[in-house]
């Protein structure tokens, strides 16, 4: 399997209000499955982390002529809990707005563009690597250490046995 790329004319795109979406896999993101498996290498257990994203890429142009990119990522991983050390799912939804400019952040400040604040710069490129960008806004997304919302099941029955509901009934009955 070869590794997908996807480049983007970013101007061009916007202008022509492309929309581009598809799927990925972690073998497409090797920075990203190299930071999972890093975590995976902190246990003993069988485990190999797996993770499918889906991407929805649009382009338009704002009320103000900018070329602005909004990207949509889902991403679908099974990642290591940090506490359990089991498999755990971890589902990430994001969504992003771009501003492709060749502006800097400090001029967006001094042109006070409308929703600086959740919009990015992106710089005009010919050759945008959008799964560059996709795998760098996940890695960012990423928690530090994952860990299972609710309490993790191994260390709730860390007993081993099943809780017998009719166990405390049980004592109260002995003479
Ligand atoms: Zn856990």
């Amino acid at each position: 399997m070869t590794k997908q790329t996807i480049i983007i004319d970013n101007l061009a795109f916007v202008k022509r209000n492309e929309r581009l979406t598809g799927e990925l896999s972690l073998h497409d993101c090797p920075r990203l499955s190299a930071l999972l498996d890093a975590d995976a290498k902190n246990t003993s257990n069988k485990y190999s982390p797996s993770a499918t994203l889906k991407f929805d890429l649009s382009g338009k142009q704002g009320v103000h002529g900018q070329a602005l990119l909004s990207l949509s990522l889902q991403a679908n991983i099974t990642c290591l809990c940090q506490r359990c050390l089991k498999e755990m799912p971890l589902i990430l939804a994001l969504n992003f707005n771009y501003s492709i400019s060749d502006m800097t952040e400090d001029d967006l400040m001094t042109n006070a563009i409308d929703e600086a604040d959740d919009i990015d710069l992106q710089p005009i490129s010919p050759h945008m690597d959008v799964i560059a960008l996709m795998e760098d806004e996940l890695i960012m997304a990423l928690p530090i250490a994952p860990i299972h919302e609710q309490a993790c099941a191994s260390l709730v029955n860390q007993s081993g046995e099943k809780p017998n509901p009719f166990a405390v009934l049980k004592s109260l009955i002995k003479p």
